[in-house]
């Protein structure tokens, strides 16, 4: 039978415990995850270093062979034909992340007819937890790692 592959796209700036959630939960759906970080090293507005963050997610899933990651500047529905993905997976706090990935998902079915958008709803733990708000404390000295899966 043919693997399950799915793509987790995002910009992961940084990658938190909400991220983490929807990968493990992933791995009980998809054979393979490939996490692909969006990004375009020409104009880099990026607040944590792009390598400093590859670093971190391939050391928070040290122990899983499945799950690689990949950094990419590109249509994330021609990402997904490069890496035989069928699926797009992604989260949703609450309705305002359904708003956003109901747009971005019917382009990406206009894209790409062959990859289905599968989503999970964030466990009550990390539904608070969103990227800006980290980067936007971390700004200020605060401190974020109860947020984080790996130390900064
Ligand atoms: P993007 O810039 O593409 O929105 P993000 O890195 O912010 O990328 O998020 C990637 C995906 O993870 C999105 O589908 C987003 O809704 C989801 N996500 C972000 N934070 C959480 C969370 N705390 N719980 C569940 N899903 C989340």
């Amino acid at each position: 039978m043919k693997k399950r592959i799915a793509l987790f796209p995002g910009s992961f700036d940084p990658f938190t415990k909400g991220h983490q959630d929807i990968v493990l939960r992933g791995l009980n759906l998809f054979d393979e995850i490939v996490i692909a970080i969006g990004y375009n090293s020409q104009k880099d507005q990026r607040y944590f270093k792009i390598d400093f963050m590859i670093e971190k997610i391939q050391e928070t899933f040290a122990k899983y062979p499945q799950i690689k990651v990949v950094t990419y500047s590109q249509l994330t529905a021609d990402l997904a034909r490069k890496y035989e993905a069928r699926y797009l997976l992604r989260g949703l706090r609450n309705t305002t992340d359904f708003e956003y990935e109901n747009s971005i998902a019917q382009v990406n079915r206009h894209l790409n007819a062959e990859l289905e958008s599968v989503f999970l709803i964030t466990s009550p733990p990390f539904a608070a937890i969103s990227s800006s708000i980290i980067r936007e404390v971390h700004r200020y000295g605060g401190d974020v790692s109860v947020m984080l899966p790996y130390s900064l």
